[in-house]
């Protein structure tokens, strides 16, 4: 799904919303909950002490490592953005993009078969340029804090499916697109983000039914231990489930992680085969608790909205930046307009530059409603102590406890501290409702 990021940047959020932990290999799932002692319940609980207990009881070493893991995110979403630009500012000086516009009007003269046309050699240009820092990001340096243990050749495979996924969605997007801006003339940006976010809404429809299972296997959870108690919750909370899907996961990372997907009868409740190997049943219940938050505060059609508005205010900057850039260096490029194909390199420059700018804004939209499905896992589940206990997992590659500047720019999940705070207060004023009754 690397590819897809990359192309479709923060809208992917709509395919799933995603969460949770994260931890070292187990042979057998652990059934009983280590507390920290200053966060047992006591009449001297405070919500501070522990929290700070809590992060405490993970080794500093530990600490340091997924710290570094982290961080260097920061970097790469910088480079990530830099290499993407130099590639695509190359297709334009260089007039490969004019020339590969020329290369499809000999072929045809069909407008819509054109931008097809186009769009094949395009994708496969700046996915190969963009390779050796796929492979670093992706493989190497997964392995490396040791979050996979997926072979090189079935990394490959995902990627390959990824790219035909792409180039296939992609394909019928851009043509779509292309048709729109043809016939809308000045207008174009509008009803281009309209199109953009109905596509990207049918994408997210079908992704649970179509694309997940191109990359792993999902089968309905059996084991009654687990799925009782998680039916149960979902019942309680106005979900008539009767499934529960485990997917493997494993086959790419270590990662423990659960997700509600689709919308409109493909909804699907998923839990990673990690997720049962790793976690206590307590972790397990409070991690299905935020998930059914997801689900109940539907989030799935705010992010619809939400990415709406930003969609439109990033057509907007594309249509006045497109203009001016076009100005100065259209003729030079060789690009007739903006409803010549050969546009869509700078097209998308401009776009990936707004996402990378407002990235902070998409962060804390996300982030805010992952706060909102905590508090309600919290609720459903009544599972403080398995909340925390999944949290400090999530810390093998999310940083525990970051300075709230970071939080807000780079988190797209609470961090470590403010979800275990939220836990830990949820069980102080819990145990002050037990005692007062
Ligand atoms: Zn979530």
């Amino acid at each position: 799904m690397a590819t897809l990021l990359r192309y479709f940047g923060p809208l992917v959020l709509i395919f799933a919303v995603a969460c949770v932990c994260i931890a070292e290999m187990q042979s057998t799932p652990p059934t009983t909950l280590e507390i920290p002692a200053a966060a047992r319940s006591s009449a001297s609980f405070d919500v501070k002490t522990a929290t700070d207990a809590w992060l405490a009881s993970v080794p500093p070493d530990k600490k340091a490592r997924s710290d570094a893991y982290f961080e260097g995110g920061y970097w790469l979403l910088l480079w990530n953005f830099l290499l993407s630009a130099a590639i695509l500012i190359l297709l334009l000086t260089t007039r490969w993009s004019a020339r590969i516009r020329e290369w499809t009007e000999r072929v045809t003269a069909r407008k819509n078969l054109q931008t097809l046309l186009y769009f094949m050699p395009f994708l496969l240009i700046t996915t190969v340029l963009q390779f050796p820092l796929a492979v670093y990001q992706g493989y190497f340096r997964e392995h490396h804090y040791g979050l996979s243990n997926q072979t090189f050749a079935a990394w490959l495979r995902d990627q390959l499916v990824g790219l035909g996924v792409v180039a296939v969605l992609g394909g019928i997007g851009i043509v779509v697109l292309f048709a729109i801006v043809r016939r809308l003339g000045k207008n174009w940006w509008v009803w281009g983000a309209v199109a953009s976010v109905i596509f990207l809404t049918i994408a997210a429809l079908i992704a649970p039914v179509y694309i997940a299972p191109l990359f792993n296997t999902y089968k309905k959870l059996e084991n009654a231990r687990i799925k009782d108690p998680i039916l149960s919750m979902a019942r309680a909370n106005g979900i008539a489930a009767t499934d529960v899907y485990e997917v493997d996961e494993s086959r790419q990372s270590k990662r423990v992680s659960a997700n509600v997907s689709g919308f409109l009868g493909t909804e699907r409740i998923s839990l990673n085969d990690n997720l049962l190997n790793q976690c206590t049943l307590e972790e397990i219940e409070t991690t299905m608790g935020h998930e059914l938050g997801h689900y109940v505060l539907h989030h799935i059609y705010k992010d619809i909205l939400f990415f709406g508005i930003v969609f439109l205010a990033g057509f907007a900057f594309l249509n006045w930046s497109l203009n001016r850039t076009l100005a100065r260096w259209g003729q030079q490029w060789g690009i007739r307009g903006v409803t010549d194909v050969a546009v869509l390199p700078l097209a998308v420059l401009l776009l990936s530059f707004f996402f990378f700018l407002t990235t902070p804004i998409e962060n804390t939209w996300t982030r805010t409603q992952e706060y909102e499905a905590d508090i309600f896992g919290l609720d459903a589940a009544r599972q403080p102590d398995g909340e925390a206990a999944v949290d400090l997992k999530l810390g093998d590659y999310r940083k525990l406890d970051p300075s709230p500047i970071e939080e807000f720019i780079f988190f797209d999940h609470p961090s470590g501290r403010t979800r275990i705070t939220a836990a830990m207060c949820w069980k102080k004023e819990n145990l002050e409702l037990e005692t007062r009754k």
